[in-house]
């Protein structure tokens, strides 16, 4: 799909979770290259509009890491690619600008975000949160791809497409719609959350590109360095 509306700020539904996407008109909500613990007044205001509770954000780094909250603002500022939390009243995030944020929920309450990256896919983020979710209790997990790269937007290199292939299979592998090899992010993250078990059915993607929507910042179109937040509570 090639195009979104408003970014889709008003919460999405989960079976215990609230879900916003933010976009290119809630404004930049990543922290720059500044130190992650002293967030900008107007980056922590434009997250506080947003939902008003203590969020906690990660240091990405493109890895498999993930943190555990156990209160409200707990830990923000970690060196982790997901976070999860059985709390109510925590705010996690993650802060993307082409990589996919995948939100999920369970009935039990347990929650997590996860910022899915190809190299994060391969890495093995979305397996580690789901079992750190299973750890916290979680048993039927329901997951939500946001604001993401789309093939038709996203040349990849052969060797790397190799890569990621080997690990998530042949589905991953598309063409971009100037008929170059492509890979398909959202497929690896939908293989990656079926082969953690969770139920296909369970799985959603609201299917907007963030480099050919204008409604969402693109650092692979539009070489921005703002961020839109993928943010899960309860
Ligand atoms: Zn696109």
């Amino acid at each position: 799909m090639t195009s979104g509306g408003a970014a889709l700020l008003h919460p999405l539904s989960l079976s215990s979770a609230h879900v916003a996407f933010t976009g290119r008109a809630e404004g930049d909500m990543g922290h720059g290259g500044g130190p992650v613990r002293d967030v900008r007044p107007d980056v922590a205001a434009r997250r506080r509009a947003v939902v008003d509770l203590p969020w906690t954000w990660l240091r990405q780094v493109h890895g498999a890491e993930v943190v555990r909250v156990d209160g409200p603002g707990d830990a923000a500022g970690a060196q982790a690619d997901a976070v999860v939390t059985a709390e109510a009243g925590c705010a996690i995030a993650v802060l993307t600008a082409d990589c996919a944020p995948v939100a999920l929920a369970s009935a039990e309450g347990v929650i997590g975000v996860a910022h899915a990256g190809w190299r994060g896919v391969v890495a093995g983020v979305i397996d580690a949160t789901v079992q750190e979710m299973r750890a916290l209790g979680a048993t039927e997990i329901e997951a939500l791809i946001g604001p993401c790269i789309r093939p038709e937007c996203y040349a990849f290199g052969s060797d790397d497409l190799e890569q990621v292939a080997a690990v998530l299979g042949d589905g991953v592998r598309a063409t971009t719609s100037a008929g170059d090899p492509a890979l398909d992010l959202p497929a690896a993250v939908h293989t990656a959350l079926v082969a953690a078990g969770v139920d296909p059915s369970a799985t959603a993607d609201i299917g907007v590109c963030t480099a050919c929507s204008p409604h969402y910042f693109s650092w692979r179109a539009r070489g921005e360095l703002q961020r839109q937040a993928a943010v899960i509570w309860r």
